[in-house]
């Protein structure tokens, strides 16, 4: 099936209010151009230095989202143009697109990156320490960032309640945190291209979906 269909098939999926991010990461700046003729207009990239490229080619009215871990040293080749970070996973990320946002004259909106899955190798806070950290009312200090809600990535698992109790646990952190941030706290992004449907059952607003619009990723490219 072309990207176009896949693309239909997904969006026809999503209920009113669920908002659609195409992961393009690895894909060639013509499948997310064919992506962008059905009329999606959200990309997720996982690579600064990639997503800077796939901006210069492709047309401007792209919204542009970092998903994948973030180094503070690359931060400078996104913040001109990026829409929504949804990595944020250190108080040291935070500083640093704060020092280049300012850098740029922009808001830079950002998700918090919550840890939730059972594999330690996935990043994020844990929900205690980013409680502690947000008790210091640290963005006061980061006028340039906007908190817009909160990300996570389930268990890599085939076991529905596993990945059922994930997304809970992310939807809970979700709204114990909206009452300190306010209204433009209107985020939670959660679900892939294996997981979204239930995702969007636990009250996901944001699902970022890759391989299952563009086909499976080459990583030896
Ligand atoms: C790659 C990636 C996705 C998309 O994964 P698919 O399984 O291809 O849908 C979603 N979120 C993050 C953070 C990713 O790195």
């Amino acid at each position: 099936m072309s990207v176009t269909q896949q693309l239909a098939r997904v969006r026809a999926e999503l209920p009113e209010g669920v908002t659609l991010v195409a992961v393009s990461k690895t894909h060639p700046a013509e499948l997310i151009r064919e992506a962008y003729d059905a009329g999606q207009r959200i990309f997720g990239e996982s690579r600064p230095q990639e997503l800077r490229e796939k901006y210069e080619l492709l047309p401007k009215d792209i919204e542009w989202h970092m998903i994948g871990h973030l180094q503070t040293n690359k931060v400078k080749y996104i913040a001109p143009f990026v829409q929504l970070i949804h990595s944020v996973d250190s108080a040291r990320l935070a500083e640093a697109i704060q020092t280049q946002a300012a850098r740029c004259g922009r808001v830079i909106d950002i998700l918090l990156e919550i840890h939730v899955a059972r594999e330690q190798t996935k990043s994020g806070w844990d929900p205690a320490q980013l409680r502690d950290y947000l008790a210091a009312n640290p963005f006061a200090q980061l006028p340039n960032l906007r908190v817009r809600g909160v990300m996570g990535i389930a268990t890599n698992t085939d076991d529905e309640t596993v990945i059922r109790s994930d997304f809970e646990c992310l939807k809970r952190c979700f709204e114990e945190l909206k009452p300190a941030f306010g209204g433009d706290f209107d985020t939670l992004s959660m679900g892939m291209s294996h997981d979204f449907r239930l995702a969007v059952a636990c009250g996901s607003t944001m699902v970022r979906v890759g391989s299952l619009i563009f086909g499976e990723r080459d990583y030896s490219k």
